[in-house]
């Protein structure tokens, strides 16, 4: 190959999903065939699986020099695992892609269309999800409105995080080093040219998937306290009107005492106030918790991950053990 051909590298973060791997790697190889121009690269990020993810990756690794990996001294999350893949990845140009064959890899050849094009991020759109529930579903489409409505950040409904993204989005999310890491939102938040391709959603090919209800809240609190301090804000409003309304009230009250007496009533109007502004004194301390928790964790400085095993294969990884 001439010297000027592009390189890709395709990411996979992987947590116990042995049992896919195989039947992923042979779609994903049957595409990469369809698009011999390319150098490619796959990297696998074993993210601490405890099952034999790691022996289905290395002996994939033996037979076909595309594939290097890493894998991580224990679960650190998907999230984490795709910085872990941005980091070490090679290439012109990356594509993060699930093990789980739910983003299907026939759609790579569309992202790069759409790269050669001059688009710096190319995501994929969902427009149907098989195999997931109503509860997914609704939660889904709720959290995406509240964001798009409170934060500057406009994350796109019904993306993931398969995408293609070029070489310049890359080092610009290279320099986001923040714990708390919403990715969605990251994409969105370096900016640069980006195009959406739609695509139905397959159901997992096997295993199960690992996002539980409350993993998903979570996510949600995530994806809200990292991109914006609105509710703090809603916060300091309330405040201001409620000390509104009980300044109004207590003039209120000196007016009718003076006109009409004190017959000391209202024992539960005391009671239902004082236990109405007790619980919303406590979530709104419970909020500034949720931020204040996230700075903490900051200020910490951890690595975001560590790696136990590499390998490279073509690709030589960018490997930088700091991180
Ligand atoms: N994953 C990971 N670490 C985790 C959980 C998941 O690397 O802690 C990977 C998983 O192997 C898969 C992708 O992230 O390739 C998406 O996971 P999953 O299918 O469980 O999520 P869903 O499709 O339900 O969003
Ligand atoms: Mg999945």
């Amino acid at each position: 190959m001439s010297d000027n051909t592009k390189s890709i590298c395709i990411i996979v973060p992987a947590y116990n999903e042995e049992v896919v791997i195989q039947e992923f790697y042979n779609r994903l190889i049957t595409v990469l065939d369809k698009l011999p121009g390319y150098l490619w690269h796959i990297l696998f990020v074993n993210d601490g699986s405890e099952d034999g993810t790691q022996n289905v990756i290395e002996s994939l690794a033996k037979v076909d020099t595309r594939i290097s990996y890493i894998g991580f001294s224990r679960n650190f999350g998907k999230e984490i695992a795709m910085t872990a893949g941005l980091d070490y990845a090679d290439g012109d140009a990356v594509i993060i892609i699930d093990a789980d064959l739910q983003d299907p890899p026939e759609l790579i050849v569309d992202m790069v269309a759409g790269w050669e094009q001059g688009f710096d991020s190319v995501y994929a759109t969902r427009l149907s999800r098989q195999g997931e529930n109503w509860l997914k579903l609704f939660t889904a489409t709720q959290f995406y409105r509240v964001i798009q409505r409170i934060s500057k950040t406009k994350i796109p409904e019904d993306t993931g995080d398969f995408r293609l993204l070029s070489r310049r989005a890359v080092n610009a999310l290279k320099r986001l080093r923040e714990h708390h890491r919403f990715m969605k939102g990251l994409f969105t938040w370096i900016g640069y040219p980006s195009k959406s391709i739609a695509y139905h959603r397959d159901a997992r090919f096997a295993g199960n998937t690992n996002f539980r209800f409350w993993r998903l809240w979570n996510f949600a609190l995530e994806g809200i306290t990292s991109f914006t301090i609105a509710p703090l804000k809603i916060a300091t409003y309330f405040g201001i009107t409620t000390a509104l309304l009980s300044f109004i009230y207590g003039i209120w009250i000196i007016f009718k005492t003076l006109a009409f007496g004190d017959p000391v009533q209202g024992f539960p109007t005391l009671i239902v106030t004082n236990l109405f502004l007790g619980g919303l004194q406590l979530v709104f301390i419970g909020i500034i918790g949720e931020y204040l928790g996230r700075v903490f964790n900051e200020s910490k400085q951890r690595p975001l991950y560590l790696v136990q095993t590499f390998h490279s294969g073509n690709m030589k990884l960018q490997c930088d053990t700091d991180k």
